[in-house]
C-alpha cells in the first residue's frame, strides 16, 4: 500500500476490504496491495500508475489474439442482443455454439469431430474424468477407472483437476488427490535427470508409465492425462525420446489417452495444437485459454469418434453445466478461431515469431545466472543457476521472485515457477516486441544477479 496515486490507493482499499484473490496469500496481498491494471491493447498492459508493461504471459496463456481486438466485443454485442442465453440440456441448442463445435471440428486432429462445451479448462477435466469412466462402464468394464497422471503436471482446480494435476502444494490442501488418480513421474531432464542424458531420461520417464499401468493393473486403467508440453509446471519440454516411448506404450494397453491442450491448443506451438507437434493422436484434447483468448471464460473437451460411437449407446450422460456452450461466449471464440485463420496467425507463429523468439532467448544462454533456455512455439523458459556445468541451484534465495519483481518493476510480465522464469507471449507478438522482451529480459537478469551479488 505505497502508492501515491489516489486512485491506485482507493482500488487497493477494496481489494484488501473485500476481495479474495485466487493463488494469493490474503494477508501478503493486504500488506502490498495488488497491481491494478487498467487497460490493454496489443501485447501491452497499463496499470493504475500509468505504467506501460509488456505481458510475456499474454494474461494467464490464454490472450492468443492480443489485447484490444474489436471484433471479439462487437460479437459478444451483437449475440448478447439477439440471445443472450439459453441451455443446451434437454433437447434444445442454438447457432453459435453448433457452428463453434464445426469450426472445432475443421482444426482438429482427423478423427475428432465432437466438442463437450464447459466454462473452463478444470471443468473440461472434470468433465473427462466423468466421460472416461461412463465410457468404459459402457463398454461393459466399469473398474477401468483410475486416471494416471503426472507430477508437477496441471490440470486445473477444481476438485478433480487439482487431483489430476501433481501440484503437490495443491494436494496438500483439502485432502487431495481424490481416489482413483495417481501419479507418474515428469519428463522434467534439467532438475531430474541426473547423470543421464536427455535421451535416457526420457525414455526412463516414458517407461513409468507402463511400470504405473502394471502396478495398478491394466484392468483398473481407464485413461493416461498429460499436456503436451507442461505449462504452469514451469514450461516442460521432453525430451525428443518420450513422446514416441509413451506412444508405444498407449498402444500395447488398452487405455485412452487425453491431451490436455489448455496451454497448447490453439497455436502455441506454431500448430494447432499440441498433440499435432509432437504427432500424438489422443482419444480426448481439453480445451479453454486460447480458445476464446481468454476475453470470455470458456473451456471444452474434444471427443475422438471412437469414443463418440460407444457414447452413444450408453443413454443419458448425466453431467453438464449451465453455461456448458454459453451463446456469448460461442460467439466470441468463433469470433477468435475466425481471426486466427484469416490473420494466418498459427502459420505466422510456426515460420516467423517462434523461430525467431527461439533463437533470441537462446541468446540468454551467455547469462552467468543462466543454466538452460529451452522453448518451443511461443513458450519459453529461462533456468536460473548458480553453477551452470552442475545445474546447481541458489538454495533458499528465492531467485525466481526476485527476478520476477525485477521483470514487473522494468515494465515485463515474466512469471516465476521456483528458480525457472517462464514466458508465453500473445501469438501476435512481432519481431520488434520479441526484441523488447529479450532486452528487457536480460535486463532484469543482470538486476538480478547483481542483486544476489550485493
Ligand atoms: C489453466 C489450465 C487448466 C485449467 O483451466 P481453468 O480455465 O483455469 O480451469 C487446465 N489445464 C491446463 C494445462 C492449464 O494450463
Amino acid at each position: 500500500m505505497t502508492s501515491n496515486n489516489p486512485q491506485t490507493r482507493e482500488w487497493q482499499t477494496l481489494s484488501n476490504d473485500h476481495h479474495l484473490a485466487p493463488f494469493s496469500d490474503f494477508k501478503q496481498l493486504k500488506e502490498k496491495g495488488p497491481r491494478i491494471i487498467t487497460h490493454a491493447k496489443g501485447v501491452y498492459l497499463w496499470d493504475s500508475e500509468g505504467n506501460q508493461i509488456l505481458d510475456g504471459m499474454a494474461g494467464l496463456w490464454c490472450v492468443a489474439i492480443g489485447y484490444g481486438r474489436d471484433e471479439l466485443a462487437d460479437a459478444a454485442s451483437k449475440q448478447m442482443r439477439e440471445l443472450p442465453y439459453y441451455n443446451l440440456f434437454f433437447q434444445t441448442a442454438h447457432p453459435p455454439v453448433l457452428e463453434l463445435a464445426k469450426a472445432i471440428a475443421d482444426i482438429a486432429p482427423q478423427g475428432m469431430n465432437h466438442v463437450f462445451f464447459t466454462g473452463s479448462g478444470s471443468e473440461g477435466n472434470d468433465t473427462m474424468l466423468r466421460m472416461v469412466r461412463h465410457y468404459w462402464a459402457i463398454k461393459g468394464q466399469p473398474n477401468k477407472k483410475v486416471i494416471i497422471s503426472r507430477k508437477n503436471g496441471y490440470h486445473g482446480s477444481t476438485v478433480a483437476g487439482a487431483s489430476l494435476g501433481g501440484m503437490t502444494y495443491m494436494h496438500e490442501q483439502g485432502d487431495l488427490p481424490i481416489p482413483g488418480i495417481v501419479h507418474i513421474a515428469q519428463p522434467y531432464w534439467f532438475t531430474e535427470g541426473g547423470d543421464m542424458t536427455p535421451e535416457a531420461f526420457g525414455i526412463w520417464a516414458a517407461n513409468q508409465l507402463e511400470e504405473k499401468i502394471l502396478e495398478v493393473g491394466v484392468d483398473n486403467v481407464g485413461a493416461f492425462i498429460a499436456e503436451p508440453i507442461q505449462g504452469a509446471g514451469g514450461v516442460i519440454i521432453p525430451p525428443d525420446s518420450y513422446w514416441p516411448r509413451i506412444k508405444e506404450i498407449l498402444a500395447k494397453y488398452d487405455i485412452l489417452f487425453v491431451a490436455d491442450e489448455v496451454i497448447c491448443g490453439f497455436g502455441r506451438t506454431g500448430e494447432w495444437f499440441g498433440s499435432d507437434f509432437y504427432d500424438l493422436k489422443p482419444d480426448m484434447m481439453t480445451i479453454a485459454k486460447g480458445l476464446t483468448s481468454g476475453y470470455i471464460p470458456m473451456g471444452g473437451l474434444i471427443v475422438r469418434d471412437e469414443v463418440v460411437a460407444v457414447l452413444n449407446e450408453g443413454g443419458d450422460f448425466n453431467h453438464g453445466f449451465t453455461y456448458s456452450g454459453h451463446p456469448v461466449a460461442a460467439a466470441v471464440a468463433l469470433e477468435n478461431i475466425r481471426i486466427m485463420r484469416d490473420e494466418k496467425i498459427v502459420e505466422r507463429v510456426k515460420t516467423e515469431t517462434a523461430p525467431y523468439l527461439q533463437k533470441r532467448l537462446r541468446e540468454l544462454n551467455d547469462h552467468p545466472l543462466v543454466g538452460e533456455v529451452r522453448g518451443v512455439g511461443l513458450l519459453g523458459a529461462i533456468e536460473l543457476v548458480q553453477d551452470k556445468a552442475t545445474r546447481k541451484r541458489y538454495e533458499g534465495k528465492g531467485v525466481g521472485m526476485i527476478c520476477r519483481q525485477f521483470c514487473f518493476d522494468n515494465g515485463l510480465i515474466m512469471r516465476a515457477v521456483g528458480d525457472t522464469m517462464i514466458i508465453a507471449p500473445p501469438l501476435v507478438i512481432t519481431p520488434a516486441e520479441i526484441d523488447e522482451l529479450v532486452t528487457k529480459a536480460r535486463k532484469c537478469l543482470d538486476l538480478t544477479l547483481s542483486a544476489l551479488q550485493g
